[in-house]
């Protein structure tokens, strides 16, 4: 089996093929695991299949416990307070655990050093792909080398400029948001001066909405930017520091640990399959990250194909069964993670009036608190895939 991109979709398929008997190896362009600082939420049932690799107590370790979230506007505070108390009936995790994606990356490839079904391959970008009735056959660069492998399968997780997608012809149909994400962190501790303040808070406002999030030792803030100004200016340090002083009244001057800024894109690829090569992660479909769902959709769909795939392998199931990976993960981020990420972006945007009045609704009735939990946690389109068939 092989596998395109060692990120934490990869990986995760990766490992769990591996430990389940079929022999895999991983091919990852750079000459070590990613230090990108991107994801940093992890979603109660990606924590639970996270257990079954032994990842999740580690990444606990490693992270921060997020029992709670809010959503505020600058205009009226707290509008609504969740806790994900009341859906600890259907996971072992009723948390979100804020850490890093390269530290999962980085415990996944610790644990699986020296397994023998498991290869992972640094500095080895594949570059096309091609397949015939009994496997597929990857074309790596290898410093100006190419050399070919062959395997029974493919997937492809090699991000969201996917060379797996392209080389199989695969639309990733969609759009790109005009604005740009600006992400900043600070060591300030924000608690000494936001009353109420949880590690989780989405502020709305019409015109400057931000996004408070605590990982180990930083704050980290999301900003969308709209101005005209030019991605360098965007980047600057005077540029940082006049977002950040919209945050808390009357405080300025931040200590700023670094800025990224990103291009905000909403797409999904026509097919997750294309004969027996698949689309996993951000090269199968990517969208705001508003709510955290794309890595955790991502995971969700490396172990639903890599049970498949197993299956499979070992003679259990036939061609059939991948076909439903396709089926189920595909309509489901269409159906769902595209729909909430979209609704996320526009509610933060808003004045909050109307988002108050439903906010309030919700947590005014337990059963309506409930559902909405398991839309958040991502439950909801884990069922739904399950209902697909
Ligand atoms: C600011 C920001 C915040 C985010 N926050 C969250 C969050 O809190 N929760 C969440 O769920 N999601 C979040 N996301 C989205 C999340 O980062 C991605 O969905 C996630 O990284 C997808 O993982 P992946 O393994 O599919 O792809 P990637 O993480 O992009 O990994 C792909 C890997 O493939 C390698 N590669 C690329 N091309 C090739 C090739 N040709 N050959 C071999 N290897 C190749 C790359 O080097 C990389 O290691 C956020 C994104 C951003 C930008």
């Amino acid at each position: 089996m092989l596998v395109a991109g060692a990120g934490p979709v990869g990986l995760v398929a990766a490992a769990l093929l591996a430990r389940s008997g079929v022999p895999v190896t991983v091919f990852e362009q750079g000459s070590a695991l990613s230090e990108e600082s991107r994801a940093s939420t992890f979603h109660p049932p990606t924590l639970d299949m996270l257990d079954e690799l032994g990842a999740t107590d580690p990444l606990i370790a490693q992270g921060l416990k997020a029992p709670s979230f809010q959503y505020r506007t600058k205009k009226h505070g707290v509008l609504a307070h969740f806790d994900f108390a009341p859906i600890a009936d259907v996971t072992r995790h009723p948390y979100r655990v804020q850490a890093e994606q390269s530290k999962l990356t980085r415990i996944i490839a610790d644990r699986m050093a020296g397994h023998p079904n498991f290869d992972l391959q640094f500095d080895s970008p594949v570059a096309g792909v091609t397949q015939d009735a009994s496997g597929v056959e990857v074309t790596l660069d290898r410093g100006g080398r190419r050399e070919t492998r062959r395997g029974r399968y493919l997937i492809g997780a090699d991000g969201a400029s996917s060379t797996v997608r392209r080389a199989l012809g695969i639309e990733f149909e969609g759009f790109t948001w005009p604005d740009r994400l600006l992400v900043i962190s600070t060591p300030f501790d924000f608690y000494s001066v936001v009353p109420e303040l949880c590690s989780v808070s989405y502020v709305a406002d019409p015109v400057r909405w931000y996004f408070l999030l605590q990982i180990p030792g930083l704050w980290r803030a999301m900003f969308l930017v709209n101005e005209d100004a030019s991605d360098e200016r965007v980047q600057t340090h005077e540029f940082a520091q006049s977002l950040m002083a919209t945050v808390v009244p009357g405080i300025s001057n931040y200590e700023i640990a670094h800025t990224t800024l990103y291009k905000v894109h909403q797409r999904v690829a026509k097919s997750f399959r294309a004969g027996r090569a698949f689309l996993a992660g951000d090269a199968a479909h990517i969208n705001n990250p508003l709510g955290g769902m794309g890595m955790n959709g991502g995971i969700h769909d490396a172990v639903n194909l890599a049970q498949r795939l197993a299956a499979v392998w070992h003679g259990k199931a036939d061609d059939v069964e991948l076909d439903r990976y396709d089926r189920q993960r595909r309509l489901v981020t269409l159906e769902t993670i595209q729909k909430y990420t979209i609704q996320n972006k526009k509610n933060l945007e808003s004045t909050g009036d109307e988002f108050r009045e439903s906010l309030r609704a919700i947590a005014a009735d337990p059963a309506r608190t409930r559902d909405y939990l398991l839309r958040v946690s991502m439950i909801t389109t884990l069922t739904r895939a399950q209902e697909l068939g």
